[in-house]
């Protein structure tokens, strides 16, 4: 078991003030694998003191410095790639290769792309032909706060940006999953990060979470979880006008029309399924033109009949484990009420799958026959479980997919082009993927409506970071 209680303020690694263990398990075996502390008000107030303090000299560094700083990062981050990818699989349940493949690259991802936007941000320019001079400024210092399911790209998401703009910060990852950043913290530090600008302290929401998104020496909250927790941390940073970026649910809608390519459901299946469900992004309605939805049915079917599901450390393609005991109990009576609100339980369904009696391992869930009022249409879920709604028309179709208070992002498959965009223009969710095509690097992430507030990624990304300053008669 690993002793991870120390936290990373001003560039030492320090005990917490008080003691306040809190295991991390394994999802795969439920396993104790290390123990962190919980930070208390002491330890926050440190840290954000610490990065308060660190913000003239940070803010005022050049861009040369802070890419050569990115640039060690990136290549510490390469070398560690395999342990980043290790300690995820144990923390959070995703398979061994998916982590290798997947997870843990998302952070050099990351720093490729901020590399990339800062090394072609202006920080100063004149306003188009007149004697104003626009000056681009770091926000000021920062909290970041991430949940566990893509937890080192949430976390690099924020903090390469955060560090690229001039920004200080105080990192709070999720305590469900927090070792991915410790690793990220000591990475930083070997690249000689100077002290105070990234500061680590682990708790909950309740605790460091809510005392962060309070503390009036904090300028900007950036934070990806649940669109709960996202509405009290709005209504906490409002007493003093903080900037607030939230990254929050989904519940996406995947169209499915009778000329879909042949791929288009099974593709659609493991969408849903990929990382066990647990992606805000997931297309976790699957709405399938009538004409071809019995079809659709069968093929959905045979896609999770043929999903294996084992614990992390097998190597190969299957699923994990779901997060927590408590995510899995979430599931469970979610597959519940879907029973209940007579959908059609195609397969899976309650309990966990054969041979794996212990783990938090849920059963690959398809149901059809669902209508967009049922728990299971309008829920986020968070684990492989697949509500299968049958439509009629183009107009009905974008009405069952925008009927939800969520919009992150929306699927459409047809070989139609002139139906895809027709379709994107009318779907409200900051990202619309056509025909199984991927968002390309540097695209900005993000939802309309209860998924958020704010871009993730690329040049979008970057400006969120970024005060404005006009200073006029400048010539
Ligand atoms: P969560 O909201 O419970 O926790 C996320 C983080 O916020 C954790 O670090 C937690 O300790 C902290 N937190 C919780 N309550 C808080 C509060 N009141 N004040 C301050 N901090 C608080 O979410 P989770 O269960 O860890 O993550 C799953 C959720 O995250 C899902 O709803 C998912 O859709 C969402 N998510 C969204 C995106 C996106 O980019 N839109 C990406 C990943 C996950």
């Amino acid at each position: 078991m690993l002793d991870k209680r120390k936290f990373y303020i001003n560039g030492q690694w320090v005990e917490p003030s008080k003691k306040n263990d809190f295991d991390v398990i394994n999802p795969s075996d439920e396993t104790v694998c290390a123990v962190i502390s919980l930070g208390s008000q002491e330890d926050t107030n440190a840290a954000v003191t610490a990065a308060r303090a660190a913000l003239p000299s940070w803010s005022n560094s050049t861009k040369e410095d802070r890419v050569a700083l990115l640039e060690r990062l990136y290549s510490i981050y390469q070398r560690r790639m395999d342990e980043m990818a290790e300690v995820i699989s144990i923390e959070m349940g995703a398979p061994i290769d998916f982590s290798k493949a997947a997870q843990a690259p998302s952070g050099t991802s990351a720093i490729e792309d901020f590399l990339n936007q800062l090394r072609k941000f202006e920080f100063e320019e004149q306003l188009d032909d007149s004697d104003n001079q626009l000056i681009y400024e770091p926000k000021g210092v920062c909290a970041l706060i991430t949940p566990w399911n893509w937890p080192i790209s949430q976390v690099a998401l924020k903090v390469i940006p955060a560090i690229a703009a001039g920004c200080t910060m105080v990192l709070k990852p999720s305590e469900i999953a927090p070792l991915d950043s410790m690793i990220f913290a000591e990475m930083l530090e070997e690249a000689g990060c100077p002290a105070g600008v990234f500061n680590l302290v682990n708790g909950d929401g309740a605790g460091v979470g809510s005392q962060l998104t309070s503390h009036p020496e904090i300028d900007m909250v950036s934070f990806t979880g649940s669109t709960r927790a996202g509405a009290l941390i709005s209504h906490n940073a409002a007493d003093d006008f903080k900037r607030v970026g939230l990254e929050l649910g989904g519940k996406g809608a995947n169209i499915i029309f009778a000329d879909a390519d042949e791929k288009a459901v099974i593709r659609g299946v493991r969408h849903c399924f990929s990382n066990t469900g647990q992606s805000c992004n997931a297309p976790t309605r699957m709405l399938v033109e009538r004409s071809f939805y019995d079809e659709a049915v069968e093929i959905a079917k045979e896609t999770a009949l043929s999903t294996k599901t084992d614990i992390a450390s097998k190597e190969g393609k299957h699923l994990g484990p779901v997060v927590s005991k408590l995510q899995f109990d979430k599931i469970q009576a979610l597959i519940q009420a879907g029973i209940e609100e007579n959908a059609t339980l195609v397969t899976g369904g309650t309990g966990k799958p054969d041979g794996l009696e212990t783990g938090y391992f849920i059963k690959p869930t398809i149901f059809a026959d669902v209508n967009n009022q049922m728990t299971v249409a309008r829920t986020e879920i968070f684990g492989p479980v697949l509500s299968m709604i049958p439509f009629d028309s183009e107009e009905e179709a974008i009405k069952i997919a925008n009927d939800t208070p969520y919009g992150l992002t929306n699927y459409v498959q047809t070989q139609d082009p002139e139906r895809a965009k027709r379709m994107s223009k009318k779907l409200l969710s900051g990202t619309v993927e056509l025909n199984g095509k991927g968002a390309a690097s540097g695209a900005p992430f993000g939802g309309f409506k209860h998924s958020g507030i704010g871009r993730e990624g690329g040049e979008h990304g970057f400006n969120e970071f970024i005060e404005v300053k006009v200073v006029t008669g400048w010539n």
